[in-house]
């Protein structure tokens, strides 16, 4: 690796560390639409902040009317993109420091956003500030493009291929180390049911905050008194899982505490959602309602849904349901969230679950094909190596059920920044990323950008000295 970059990664830590605290205080979520803000005011502030900080970098930026921005070094022509994303997912409950008031402990920085995606686009950010710091000379140019809604409908890459040209070859620091060539199949339904007028009545319900969040809680308000009550609690302590139950003026307020997550990976979590759709049941609920306990419930392989199924490349099928909500009007409304393998035919999927949810009206939301890039080719091998050579680890290509910007490119993979031995914290209440580990992610960036980048002889022949090399 090239010592001078990775000292210089190493004497710029706190610049480093104080733009992630900026970018975390902006909470940029996804809001209504402004003038100038396709997504929003908060979302905007994000941008224009970025932006400065890129053009004070000393970078050419252009804005890409509050869809995007773009940041390019070195040579024009061919270039390597470098894709990231500004916007958040909602905070969600159960933070122990305040989500957008980065709070740093030991060497974790907390807030939503530092390890998805902010702290990994700054880790990039400072690659390319050390590539250039050091002097290397680049065959190819590098371009960072930074999105503004990767967690929702990405109309920001939409845009930003109306606009411009999209480089054919890049990576996507949104996801894990080593490297992700393969990414699942998307598709979302969006159900839409009466509520029945036998059985369970539920008064008032609003579980989950997105379709690619394993919801960590949900609250309900059903018809009921203190028996109803003692049956959730008995109920409760016979499953071994967290309901409560309280009288309320209105019925019984039941809560279910799960353990929330990226929808794309529900190993280990439990959806509070199919938590209460479970306790529905038991309690007497009849029709969609009981419907989707069956066929979902707690379950995120689609088994009992008739949707499982698995490909070598891909792993299995996964599926989430991220909302349930009782409308004013009385009606229910839900969705599904697959995450496909790449071989699966998507249309029997729908197909499957349409069939087994009878009392539900499905509509496909989004559907989003599956993406592979081969093993053997320039860009996984030079990604790989930089990332063995940096952490003296072997590393394999893996795939994911989370999508990332990597599929948007013809050649593009995701990289980082996690490590293999760090929990997924994206969407999750105390997300935080490990500051040790975001610089050994800059250097893995900068590493892989000067072996992909770099002039063959050039860069490495100024940077090495006997001293630097030892
Ligand atoms: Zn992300």
């Amino acid at each position: 690796m090239n010592e001078r970059v990775n000292r210089w990664l190493d004497d710029h830590r706190e610049e480093m560390t104080e733009l992630l605290k900026s970018w975390v205080r902006i909470p940029s979520l996804r809001s209504d639409p402004e003038p100038g803000a396709p997504f929003g005011r908060e979302n905007r502030r994000m941008l224009d902040r970025a932006i400065a900080d890129l053009r004070g970098m000393g970078y050419p930026v252009r804005d890409f009317d509050g869809y995007a921005c773009d940041a390019a070094m070195g040579p024009e022509g061919e270039q390597i993109a470098v894709l990231g994303h500004l916007d958040v997912v909602p905070a969600g409950d159960g933070w122990e420091t305040p989500p957008f008031e980065p709070v740093l402990r030991g060497s974790r920085l907390y807030g939503r956003g530092t390890n998805d995606d902010k702290g990994p686009v700054v880790a990039a950010i400072f690659a390319m500030n050390a590539i250039r710091e050091a002097g290397i000379p680049l065959r190819r140019g590098i371009r960072l493009i930074l999105g503004c809604d990767e967690e929702s409908e990405w109309e920001d890459m939409a845009y930003y291929m109306a606009h411009t040209d999209m480089p054919e070859m890049g990576f996507s620091p949104d996801a894990a180390f080593p490297l992700i060539n393969t990414e699942k199949a998307m598709v979302v339904l969006e159900l839409r049911g009466k509520a029945e007028p036998e059985g369970l009545r539920v008064i008032r319900m609003n579980g989950g905050t997105r379709v690619n969040v394993i919801p960590a809680e949900c609250r309900a308000v059903v018809a009921g008194g203190p028996e109803t009550a003692e049956k959730v609690r008995r109920l409760s302590r016979e499953w071994q899982l967290p309901y409560e139950a309280r009288v309320t003026e209105e019925g019984v307020e039941i809560t279910a505490r799960g353990i929330g997550g990226h929808s794309a990976y529900p190993e280990g979590k439990r959806n509070a959602i199919g938590m209460m759709l479970v306790m529905f049941r038991a309690l007497g609920a009849t029709g969609g309602l009981k419907q989707l306990a069956e066929a979902v419930g707690t379950e995120s392989d689609g088994a009992s849904l008739g949707c499982a199924c698995r490909d070598g490349v891909s792993g299995p099928l996964t599926c989430n349901l991220g909302i349930l909500r009782l409308e004013e009007d009385g009606s229910w409304f839900a969705t599904l969230d697959f995450r496909c393998p790449v071989t699966a035919d998507l249309k029997a999927i729908q197909a499957a679950a349409r069939a087994r949810l009878s009392g539900w009206e499905a509509a496909t939301a989004a559907e989003k094909p599956g993406h592979h890039v081969p093993a053997e080719g320039e860009l996984v091998s030079d990604l790989l190596g930089a990332y063995r050579e940096a952490t003296g680890l072997a590393g394999e290509p893996m795939a994911t059920g989370g999508g990332t910007y990597a599929k948007i490119m013809k050649q593009g993979v995701a990289f980082g920044a996690m490590f293999p031995d760090e929990e997924e914290l994206a969407h999750q209440p105390n997300e935080f990323q490990d500051l040790d580990r975001l610089i050994l992610a800059a250097k893995i960036y900068a590493e892989a950008l000067i072996r992909l980048c770099g002039q063959e002889d050039g860069g490495r022949e100024l940077t090495f000295t006997e001293e630097e090399n030892r």
